[in-house]
C-alpha cells in the first residue's frame, strides 16, 4: 500500500535541518513552538517556487528541494539575518516516493549547513510547487533593507551574475555548451548558494541590499525605487565568469549578466565612510565595485548597447 500523508511526513520531514535548542516543540504536533532569541529581530520570509515557473518540471527532487529553501535562505541574507526556522509547504501530484526522498535530502543538507531546523509544514496533493517560511534573527534596528541607498554611495555585488540564467538556458536548450563549462553552469543554476554570511556582514556596512532573483537591472531598479535614488551601473565592470563568457559570448553574457534571474547574489550599496569595511568581505565571497549610487532618480548603464526595455526584471504578472 503507497504511504499515506502522515506516513511521508514521518519518513521525510520529521527531525530534518540542524538540531536547535531554542526549538521547543517540532513536527508531529499541530504548530511549532519556538523560543525567540532575547533581545533581538524576528525577520520573516516565504517565497513560492512552482515546477514549471521557477525550474523545468522535470528537475530532478534533490535540486528542488535545495531550491525551496535556497532561495528563502537568500532573502534572509539580503536582510543581513540569521537563519534559525523554516516550515514547509508541498503540494505533489503523486506520492513519488523516490523524489520525495531526493527532495527531501536536498533541502536537508543546505539547512544543516546554515543551521536551520525544519519545524513544521503541510503537503497536500496538487501541481509540483514547494512554499517555504524562513525565520531569523537580527540585533534590533540593524536589519539591511532596500530603502537605504543614499547618492554617493558606491553599488557592489557579489559573485559572478548570470551564470544560472545561462546555466537554464542550456537545460532548455538556448545556449550550447560543453565539458567542464556546461557541468558548472548547470551547477550554479540547480544549486544556487545563498550568501547567507556576506548578508551578516554587511550589516553595519551597506546602506541597502537585495538579492538577485529577478536580473541584476530589474533588481537595482527595485532598489533604487525603494531608496528614492538612480544608479550609475558600468557595464564594464561587471564581472562575468570564464565559464559564461564561453557558453553565451562577449554580448550574450552581458545580456545574461544584467538580466539573467536565479544568480542569488547580494547587490548593495556602500557609504563612502564604510567603504574599509568592504575589504573584510572579500574571504566571505567575490565582491566588485560596479557602479555609484545617484541623486537623479534613474538607472544608467555605462559600457553596454543592450535595449532598455530588456533590462527590466522578470515579472510574474507584467506583459
Ligand atoms: P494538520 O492537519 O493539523 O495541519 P498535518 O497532518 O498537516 O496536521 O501535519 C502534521 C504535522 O506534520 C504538523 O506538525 C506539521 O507541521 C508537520 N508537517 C506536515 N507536512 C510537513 C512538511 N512537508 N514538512 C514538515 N513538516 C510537515
Ligand atoms: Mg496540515
Amino acid at each position: 500500500m503507497p504511504a499515506g500523508e502522515f506516513e511521508l511526513i514521518r519518513r521525510h520531514f520529521t527531525g530534518r535541518g540542524s538540531v536547535r535548542d531554542d526549538v521547543r516543540l517540532s513536527v508531529g504536533d499541530d504548530a511549532a513552538v519556538v523560543a525567540p532569541r532575547a533581545g533581538a529581530e524576528l525577520v520573516l520570509a516565504l517565497d513560492t517556487i512552482v515546477a514549471g515557473v521557477h525550474f523545468p518540471a522535470d528537475t530532478s527532487g534533490r535540486f528542488v528541494g535545495h531550491r525551496a529553501l535556497a532561495v528563502n535562505l537568500s532573502d534572509l541574507a539580503a536582510m543581513g539575518a540569521e537563519p534559525a526556522w523554516a516550515l514547509l509547504g508541498l503540494t505533489l501530484p503523486a506520492a513519488d516516493e523516490a523524489w520525495l526522498g531526493e527532495f527531501a535530502t536536498g533541502f536537508e543538507e543546505l539547512a544543516r549547513r546554515f543551521g536551520v531546523a525544519l519545524v513544521g509544514g503541510d503537503i497536500a496533493r496538487g501541481p509540483l510547487a514547494a512554499t517555504v517560511t524562513v525565520g531569523g534573527f537580527v540585533p534590533p534596528g540593524k536589519a539591511l533593507t532596500r530603502s537605504g541607498a543614499r547618492a554617493g554611495d558606491e553599488l557592489w555585488v557579489s559573485g559572478t551574475p548570470g551564470d544560472a540564467g545561462a546555466g537554464l538556458a542550456i537545460l532548455q536548450g538556448g545556449i550550447a555548451a560543453g565539458g567542464a563549462t556546461r557541468e558548472e553552469l548547470l551547477r550554479r543554476f540547480l544549486l544556487p548558494e545563498p550568501r547567507v554570511d556576506l548578508g551578516q556582514a554587511l550589516r553595519g556596512i551597506a546602506s541597502a541590499c537585495i538579492d538577485i532573483s529577478d536580473g541584476l537591472a530589474g533588481d537595482l531598479e527595485k532598489l533604487c525605487a525603494a531608496s528614492g535614488i538612480g544608479a550609475r551601473l558600468d557595464c564594464r565592470r561587471l564581472p562575468r565568469s570564464a565559464q559564461l563568457l564561453e557558453a553565451a559570448g562577449e554580448a550574450g553574457s552581458m545580456r545574461h549578466a544584467l538580466t539573467g534571474g536565479d544568480d542569488y547574489e547580494l547587490l548593495f550599496t556602500v557609504p563612502a565612510a564604510a567603504r574599509p569595511g568592504v575589504e573584510g568581505l572579500a574571504r566571505l565571497a567575490p565582491v566588485r565595485l560596479i557602479g555609484e549610487i545617484t541623486a537623479e532618480p534613474a538607472v544608467q548603464l555605462l559600457g553596454s548597447d543592450l535595449k532598455r526595455d530588456l533590462v527590466h526584471g522578470f515579472d510574474h504578472f507584467g506583459n
